[in-house]
């Protein structure tokens, strides 16, 4: 049995990340955190009732990341996964940025990350053994305008991952971090066609990427043969530099 741990499990990449180990990997468990209760992870854990299970969790409250991983050490007695999914964007041009949209934006995707990671870190040393893996964004190294604060926390998630894998390399924990371009998800819904066709039209392959072309990384990353793998950050992007 593996117990695998994947936060904002109701939005597109966090669903596909869940129905990939799931669809993959039957001794898998999977934990998806959610703050609200939205049908998109609720369906997927029906579908899998014995091995797939919503967590509440708002990821930039320490306190409920101590009492998620409390609550999946009782039920499985391990925590072998993390995915640091969570997160979301508030785009502004900097000379007009509320300081309201900063805080919420590093907080939902770089707080965010340090709860989880610290909450896992625990329980992963004593097993010594552990996958991290953390979902950035390629404006980490890429960004463009109206995404300060984005970018940080993104960046900041990648430095993040960096160091901790340095930290935790001898206790069997891996930790990388990914960077995705523009992949299908509600998170694009707001693109308008032509802002859509011009996106694409700076991309290599001239499509945007599906969320089970990330999923299948973390998968990766997560499995015996990453073994090796630890401070990666990997760009899943169509080719985009
Ligand atoms: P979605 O908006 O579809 O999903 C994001 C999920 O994160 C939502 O379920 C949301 O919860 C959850 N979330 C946000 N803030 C919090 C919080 N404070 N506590 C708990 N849950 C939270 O986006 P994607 O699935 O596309 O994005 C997933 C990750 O991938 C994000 O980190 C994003 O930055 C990154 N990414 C996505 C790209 C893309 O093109 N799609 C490109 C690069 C990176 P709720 O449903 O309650 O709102």
């Amino acid at each position: 049995m593996r117990s695998i741990l994947i936060t904002g499990g109701n939005g597109g990449l966090g669903l596909a990340i869940g129905r990939y180990f799931l669809n993959h990997d039957p001794e898998a468990r999977v934990w998806l955190g959610v703050r609200t209760k939205r049908n998109q992870a609720a369906i997927l854990a029906e579908a899998h009732a014995a091995r797939c299970h919503l967590l509440d969790l708002e990821v930039t409250d320490p306190a409920a990341w101590q009492s998620a991983v409390a609550q999946i050490l009782g039920a499985d007695g391990r925590l072998d996964v993390l995915v640091n999914n969570a997160g979301m964007h508030r785009d502004c041009l900097l000379a007009a940025m509320p300081a309201e949209s900063w805080h919420q934006v590093i907080s939902s995707n770089l707080d965010s990350t340090f709860h989880g990671c610290r909450a896992a870190v625990a329980p992963m040393m004593r097993q010594r053994s552990g996958r991290i893996i953390n979902i950035a964004s390629l404006s980490a190294i890429l960004p463009p305008l109206g995404q300060t604060n984005y970018a940080a926390a993104k960046a900041g998630v990648v430095a993040l991952s960096r160091t901790l894998a340095k930290e935790v390399a001898r206790s069997g924990i891996t930790v990388n971090s990914i960077l995705p371009g523009y992949i299908e998800t509600e998170a694009l819904g707001a693109m308008d066609d032509e802002t859509r066709k011009q996106a694409q039209r700076g991309i290599p392959m001239r499509r945007f990427g599906k969320p089970a072309e990330v999923a299948a990384a973390v998968y990766f990353l997560a499995s015996p043969d990453a073994a090796y793998i630890t401070g990666a950050a990997l760009k899943i992007d169509g080719g985009i530099f």
